[in-house]
């Protein structure tokens, strides 16, 4: 053992390597979002087995677009402010989802939903309702 602490022999190749490891982490994620998203697109699901809350929040994919089966119109939902554990599969969220407009109409909490895929952003004019391929619905 000679003067040199451990921090100054081993400390930069560890941040290194935990550091390489968060951007491993970070591009997997992604790729798994993406390809949930290809399969709910493509074949409108299955939607389990999805990627968890955390996942999806650690690729930047904050929102969850649902369609309402009530209503047929698209929403998204933060996944930043769900109370869940960030280990919930994405598609757990689904029974939970309430339409807001159908549950008042209707006089109870109307819950039937399909997830549409995971976003980055929020629907807006210009970041509009994704569709399903080929073209609409
Ligand atoms: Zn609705």
């Amino acid at each position: 053992m000679g003067t040199k602490s451990r921090e100054t022999i081993y400390g930069s190749s560890i941040r290194a390597s935990a550091e390489r490891a968060a951007v491993a982490r970070k591009a997997a994620d992604r790729l798994a979002c993406g390809a949930w998203n290809q399969r709910m697109l493509g074949f409108q699901g299955p939607a389990q087995p999805s990627p968890t809350l955390g996942d999806a929040l650690n690729a930047g994919y904050i929102y969850l677009e649902v369609k309402c089966l009530g209503c047929n119109t698209h929403q998204t939902v933060a996944l930043n402010v769900v109370r869940r554990p960030k280990a919930t599969p994405v598609h757990e969220l689904e029974r939970y989802m309430r339409c807001k407009d159908c549950s008042q109409v209707r006089g109870y909490p109307y819950k039937r939903s399909h997830l549409v895929a995971l976003r980055p952003t929020k629907i807006t004019a210009s970041d509009p309702p994704s569709t399903w391929w080929p073209g609409e619905r």
